[in-house]
């Protein structure tokens, strides 16, 4: 074989593009998902909806193709989803953003992500801190952008870090704080403290916080409350966001960024190199979507809240201790109760589909190698499907415990 050099090859603290062996390992999720499919079992593993969204903006998407919106659209996004983001930002969360300088729409939450860590890191001596769990892009992009990854453990079973441990993870070598509210894969919502910490180490040590606010319409009790809203926060905050888990259009792939004029430039100059544009009959149905009244909005959140109840009480009538959601599609259950001495929920998982016909994601996938000891009994289930599906699948789990 060929040894074809690049950083693809990268590692960052054992959570980069590759395995042991060197190799590109397919995800758990690409094995869990197959494995789905092979038997098929109930797929509570990855996080997409079984149901489509609302149904003005499928009608918009449709609309905008036969009206010939069909080309490239401009760099920075359309005008008219564009404006729509600023008067989202405005209606839901007081922040005044300007459409034509502080807005950037890109290729889903996924190249925003990547264009801000490329963009704003400098080189191997910058460091970005992150949540352990996070979301499996975070690592690969630090690695890609050759940066250091800076991991804040989440602990079992509140996730909420602990702030001295914050404190010393944020130094002067600190370029991005990473954050994820509410929280993938864990379903936790940072507390007000936590916020506030965050805002005032990044202002010590003078670093730029990211936050991936894709989840913020799916908080079950409260509203969800951007970091850029905190005294001091907005000049220095990236706030990212998608389409996709609002709207049930994942794959649509419609993100967009609001920060500082200064640093939407920055990130649109890498931007511009990978994908530059994306989505054009796509954009002005996300804007029909973001105007949607309050009612879908709440709507959602509210639904959302219901099926995780029905998959949490489900979780716990089979034997799991179950770790309470505060938002997100997602619930984290502990299967020590059901472990072998020398299991792992890695095992479980990959016994489970063919024990009683569920699939569900180890929170080892989310964890650097280091660290994975505090989080080896720990599985993933996603709560976006169908009350049939969730109550079935319960059923299913209620086997485990015969
Ligand atoms: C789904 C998800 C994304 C990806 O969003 P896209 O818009 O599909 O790129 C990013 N971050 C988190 C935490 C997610 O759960």
């Amino acid at each position: 074989m060929r040894k074809i050099p690049g950083a693809w090859r990268r590692t960052a603290s054992g959570a980069g593009l590759l395995d042991a062996q060197g190799t590109v390992a397919p995800t758990i999720f690409a094995e869990m998902s197959a494995l789905a499919a092979a038997t098929g079992a109930i797929n509570l593993g990855q996080g997409f909806p079984d149901e489509d969204g609302p149904t003005d903006v499928l009608d918009a998407a449709r609309a905008a193709i036969s009206a010939g919106v069909n080309q490239y659209p401009p760099g920075l996004g359309m005008p008219v989803l564009r404006n729509a983001i600023a008067a989202h930002q405005q209606r839901f969360y007081g922040l005044p953003v300007d459409p034509e300088r502080e807005v950037l729409v890109t290729a889903g939450a996924t190249e925003a992500l990547a264009a801000t860590i490329l963009a704003l890191v400098e080189g191997p001596e910058d460091e970005i801190v992150v949540f352990e769990p996070y979301y499996d892009a975070y690592a690969a992009l630090v690695a890609l952008a050759g940066a250091r990854l800076v991991p804040v453990a989440l602990p079992w079973p509140h996730f909420q870090p602990d702030l001295e441990a914050l404190a010393r993870a944020i130094t002067d070598r600190t370029r991005l704080i990473l954050i994820n509210d509410p929280h993938n894969p864990t379903g936790a919502v940072f507390s007000a403290e936590v916020r506030t910490e965050i805002v005032r180490l990044a202002e010590r040590h003078d670093a730029i916080i990211v936050t991936d606010d894709v989840y913020e319409h799916l908080v079950f009790e409260e509203r969800h409350v951007p970091i850029a809203t905190l005294p001091g926060a907005a000049e220095r905050t990236v706030s990212i966001s998608s389409a996709g888990k609002t709207f049930s259009t994942t794959g649509w792939k419609i993100g967009w960024i609001t920060a500082p004029a200064d640093l939407v430039t920055a990130i649109v100059a890498v931007k511009q190199f990978l994908t530059y544009v994306n989505g054009a009959p796509f954009q002005p149905a996300i804007a029909v979507g973001l105007a949607l009244p309050d009612a879908f909005f709440t709507g959602t959140a509210e639904t959302l809240r219901r099926k995780s109840e029905l998959l949490g009480a489900g979780l716990h009538a089979a034997g799991f201790a179950v770790s309470r959601p505060a938002g997100s599609y997602f619930t984290v259950a502990d299967a020590a109760a059901f472990l072998g001495p020398d299991e792992d929920a890695a095992d479980f998982c990959r016994a489970l589909p063919a024990r009683v016909g569920v699939v569900a994601i180890p929170l080892t996938a989310f964890v650097g190698a280091e660290r994975s000891a505090s989080y080896r009994t720990l599985v993933r289930f996603a709560a976006c499907k169908k009350p049939s599906v969730i109550a079935e699948a319960s059923e299913r789990l209620a086997a485990l415990r015969r």
